[in-house]
């Protein structure tokens, strides 16, 4: 066999490494205890009866990895029963769904038990078309309805809207700790108090309001628009501008045009969102095809400040679907060509401008 010099080395330095043993771990005392019984036992015969038996777990393959674990355990004079060195051949990460909490009487109207925003059955729409190309995912949106009453006429109205498989209910003791536990994505809520607590602890959050008529919204495409600043970036230019005024925020944006902004409360949100529509596309769902689309509606403007915005989102690594910089224009007449299920933003006026076309307007408190 013909070693170039460097194959040489590597190949000498790995026989070596495979012979020299490793410093025990903190569990090599245990698995030592263990194997003395095992002998004590085993000195009785019982062998294959042996009511102890241990198993080496380990990630590294069988070749040079595993037969260093093996031959560590071998100088050490402890057998294990059974080893499996299982190398790259893990089973695929299943993923974890997206989960969105919200507050059922957002959902489900007090009067008449009627649904509330259609955003539900976008997201039941977006469930049955990832469980179509992908049976075995867990990537798949799931809902939290936080209701501290479990009134029968909650249960009979997600069992009427056929939502059962979409939705759990939970009550609304200790929230915040909840909400971190189930790795909460996005969470909704008519209660500014607990929005903001919610925000303090890193969940994207926000205060849904409903307008008084709905607008038309797809039931089979899932739509949803963010604001930039303060929402998926941080507020650090929205300072600039409130403290210095319109032709600083121009400057700051011209000169650090090539600074990614800092990630903003929602920015996490979007990544999942990013993340299932990858998943999609692989399956050819371009475009169109795909049910899930984002929008970036800023009021920055086309020049400098938008350029730093969407310069942003590709740093990340996150593309948005489509991008509105609107330059200080009212954000209504996009919203309604949009018609998106929700609408992320920090400013009440944007938000009273969605719900007077029938959109969803989210508020996000300004942190
Ligand atoms: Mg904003």
């Amino acid at each position: 066999m013909h070693f170039s010099r460097d194959e040489k080395a590597l190949s000498t330095s790995a026989q070596w490494k495979t012979s020299y043993q490793s410093v025990s771990g903190p569990f090599k005392g245990f698995l030592e205890v263990l194997v003395k019984l095992q002998r004590k036992l085993h000195d009785k015969e019982l062998l294959d009866n042996c009511p102890i038996r241990t198993y080496m777990v380990t990630s590294r393959g069988g070749g040079s990895p595993g037969f260093r674990a093996l031959n560590t355990l071998h100088d050490w004079g402890l057998e294990v029963d059974e080893a499996f060195c299982l190398g790259d051949l893990r089973k695929p990460e299943p993923g974890s769904p997206v989960i969105i909490a919200i507050s059922a009487k957002l959902v489900f109207t007090e009067q008449n038990m009627s649904p509330g925003p259609a955003f539900s059955f976008a997201l039941k729409a977006v469930n049955a078309k990832l469980r179509a190309h992908y049976p075995e995912s867990q990537e798949l949106f799931k809902v939290i309805l936080i209701d501290d009453n479990r009134s029968d006429e909650l249960n009979n109205a997600i069992r009427e809207h056929n939502l059962e498989n979409l939705t759990e209910i939970m009550s609304g003791e200790d929230l915040i700790n909840n909400l971190k536990e189930n790795n909460t994505h996005l969470y909704l809520s008519e209660s500014e108090e607990m929005v903001t607590e919610a925000l303090n602890n890193k969940i994207a959050a926000a205060v849904m309001k409903t307008p008084g008529e709905m607008a038309e919204v797809s039931e089979s495409e899932l739509r949803i628009a963010f604001d930039g600043d303060a929402v998926l970036f941080s507020n650090e230019s929205e300072r600039v501008y409130a403290s210095e005024g319109l032709e600083a925020f121009y400057r700051n944006e011209r000169e650090k045009v090539n600074d990614p902004m800092k990630e903003g409360p929602f920015k996490g949100f979007l990544q999942v969102l990013v993340k299932l529509q990858r998943k999609l596309h692989d399956k050819k769902l371009l475009d169109k095809k795909c049910p899930i689309r984002t929008y970036l509606v800023t009021s920055r403007g086309g020049g400098s400040p938008g350029f730093r915005a969407l310069n942003t989102l590709r740093y990340w690594g996150l593309e948005i679907d489509e991008a509105f910089c609107l330059g200080g224009s009212e954000k209504g007449p996009i919203l309604e060509m949009i018609k998106p299920h929700v609408f992320f933003d920090d400013q009440q006026h944007h938000i009273e401008a969605a719900l007077t076309i029938g959109i969803v307007g989210c508020h996000v408190p300004n942190q």
